[in-house]
């Protein structure tokens, strides 16, 4: 087998999911999404594969599309009540139970911190975010890719699977910066959950790429807060 065939198929495939959209003519040209992918991570424009590029795409991802110029997804959806119920579906074996809990709450205080947005966890029953952990192909036409590549997805505000988040059971998951860290991503998550997109502004919580941070002195970046009390205003003081 041609190696290079095979890499250049990683990469089509990497940029067919990732940068989604056509162009104005309804085409999809290599040339123009390897650029479009270039300008979304700030990498020299060239509109060929190099060894910086190469090295991008082969970062462990969250896998939501990433299209330039959206900071919430397109028509903007957004809850319309300021009270979200969310439910764990099922458990990592990677990590005791109680700190699965612990750490999604902590992920939902990000959120919760800096809008009106209060979240409860349900045992039982309907509710409005649900979380669960997956192997492979898990029924939503986007199965996970074993160890690496992409690590969970979360769905935009709407009835039924919207604001769902799914974590890739074949990850490590941890409580520190050994594996991957559960708080972090599902952090990252929940901006999609609740209406966020991907920022490609380096160093915000919303951007594609994992990146480890000290979960006790995270702070949740100015872009990120921006963006959520764009959708949602600011949280108000108790009176
Ligand atoms: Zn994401
Ligand atoms: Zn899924």
């Amino acid at each position: 087998m041609n190696p290079e065939s095979k890499v250049s198929f990683y990469f089509q495939d990497y940029l067919h999911r990732f940068f989604p959209s056509i162009n104005k003519v309804g085409g999809w040209d290599l040339e123009e999404k390897i650029k479009e992918m270039q300008k979304f991570f700030h990498l020299t424009v060239t509109g060929k594969l190099n060894s910086q590029t190469e090295e991008m795409m082969a970062r462990p991802r969250c896998g939501v599309p990433g299209v330039l110029d959206y900071s919430t997804f397109p028509g903007t959806p957004r809850w319309r009540k300021n009270v979200l119920t969310y439910r764990i579906l099922n458990y990592t074996p990677d990590l005791p139970r109680s700190m699965v809990v612990k750490a999604i709450k902590k992920a939902f205080q990000v959120w919760s911190d800096v809008t009106p947005l209060r979240f409860q966890n349900v045992a039982r029953g309907e509710a409005d975010i649900l979380i669960r952990f997956a192997h492979g192909a898990h029924g939503d036409q986007s199965p996970f890719d074993g160890r690496g590549g992409v690590l969970a997805h979360a769905f935009a505000p709407s009835p039924g699977i919207g604001g769902d988040a799914h974590f890739d059971e074949a990850e490590k998951w941890s409580q520190n910066h050994i594996g991957t860290n559960l708080f972090l991503v599902a952090a990252h998550e929940f901006g999609h959950s609740l209406g966020l997109g991907h920022s490609n502004v380096q160093g915000a919580l919303t951007y594609p790429i994992y990146r480890y941070w000290d979960p006790n002195t995270f702070v949740l970046p100015d872009d990120d807060r921006q963006g959520i009390q764009r959708l949602y205003g600011r949280k108000r003081e108790n009176f």
